[in-house]
């Protein structure tokens, strides 16, 4: 499925496009520059605001472009510390954007860390048997414009939390590419909208503050190394064995450990910067000792960072998450071993912050009907 808006995304050009559609619609190419000024600095929310560009051409951007691309229809707040936005998009599409004012608990993080999650496509293709997102199946990719937009709404909410001028570069610490979708299955949108959101002219959001998490796409992530720009990578493991992690994430069939390592390590070994590992704990599926056994052997050979995520229940799945006393049992076999590991206390729990449910809960069950990859 392709949507294609009846005009432009305006979040979904680069410098180099405006200029050159500010020189064909008669105008001198700094009007790009200065239209970027008031969409990412200033970060204004109408064309009328943005005052030192004439009259006439405002009228040609807004015959050309649409500005708001993803509206959030609610805001839910939670009672921790986390903001979870419904977004609608052009063609009525919902998507989810997180919003994390807390730390993940560890060792050294200071206390105030805004964390942004974006999702990259409605739905997922890949299924994995614990995603609300893999639940519905895959309906489209967003559009470069569309992943741009969540972080512009977030923004907008962060801007208008303080009284003081907005802050050039914006107020939280991190982008975490983990909502809705597999962002390496959207590569070409995904790379663009996350060179507008690090360029000098765009939100100036430092590479290293941005971390793409994947299922396991082997190609995409050999693809990913090579790129200029050094993004952090986090790999949904989910399973330490082949049996284990086959039965929770089709995607190992096609892209099976002995595959998804090397390429992984391919990748550290090139940036030479840490990897995480997720690792979602579902209770008698892969919280057992021998898992987390393995589990310590994959993190060894990759110099990984563990994140251990206690498994957030599904509407319509029957997992459970563990107990704390069996998550610590499995944590401590990481400890043992010196593995560098978190367990993230769910922040926004109470909100279903765990990809896709809140959606999942604004559509009826005859809707599941997005494209699969995999045969159950
Ligand atoms: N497709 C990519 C990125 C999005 S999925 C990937 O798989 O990495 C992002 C994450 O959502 C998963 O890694 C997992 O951390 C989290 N997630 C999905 N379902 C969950 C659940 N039921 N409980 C807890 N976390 C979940
Ligand atoms: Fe898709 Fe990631 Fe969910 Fe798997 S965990 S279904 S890849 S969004």
């Amino acid at each position: 499925m392709k949507y294609l808006p009846e005009k432009e995304l305006i979040f979904g050009q680069t410098l180099e496009e405006l200029e050159a559609f500010a020189v064909e619609s008669g105008q001198p190419k700094f009007r790009a520059k200065q239209l970027t000024e008031w969409l990412y600095k200033k970060r204004v929310q109408t064309w009328d605001e943005m005052s030192n560009l004439p009259a006439k051409w405002r009228e040609k951007l807004e015959e050309h472009f649409i500005l708001q691309s993803a509206n959030p229809l609610f805001n839910q707040e939670s009672q921790d510390v986390s903001n979870k936005l419904l977004m609608k998009l052009g063609d009525n599409s919902m998507i989810e954007t997180v919003l994390i004012r807390a730390p993940m608990e560890g060792v050294g993080q200071k206390s105030s860390r805004i964390t942004v999650c974006i999702s990259t496509q409605v739905g997922c293709a890949y299924g994995c048997k614990f995603c609300a997102s893999g639940l519905m199946g895959w309906r489209r990719d967003l559009l470069v414009g569309e992943i741009v937009a969540q972080l512009m709404q977030v923004c907008r909410i962060e801007d208008g939390r303080t009284e003081r001028a907005k802050p050039e570069i914006p107020s939280f610490d991190n982008i975490v590419v983990m909502g809705m979708g597999e962002p390496l299955a959207n590569y070409d949108n995904l790379m663009k909208a996350l060179h507008i959101v690090n360029a000098d002219w765009g939100l100036k959001f430092g590479a290293r503050r941005i971390t793409v998490s994947t299922s396991g796409l082997v190609p995409q992530i050999q693809k990913l190394a090579e790129e200029p720009i050094q993004f952090r990578l986090a790999i949904s493991l989910h399973g330490a064995t082949n049996h284990v992690r086959t039965k929770i994430m089709p995607v190992n069939r096609k892209y099976p450990l002995e595959e998804l390592i090397p390429a992984a390590k391919a990748f550290a070994g090139k940036h030479g910067r840490m990897l995480t590992l997720e690792y979602i704990l579902i209770e008698e599926v892969n919280d057992s000792l021998d898992q987390a056994t393995a589990l310590v052997d994959i993190a060894q050979k990759l110099h990984a960072h563990v994140n251990l995520i206690p498994y957030n229940s599904v509407d319509g799945l029957d997992w459970k998450r563990p107990s704390q006393m069996r998550q610590n049992r499995f944590g401590d076999i990481l400890k043992k071993a010196k593995i560098s590991y978190t367990i993230r206390r769910e922040k926004g729990h109470d909100i279903d912050a765990a990809c896709g449910q809140l959606r999942l809960k604004e559509e009826s069950p005859e809707n599941l009907d997005g494209e699969r990859l995999f045969e159950n």
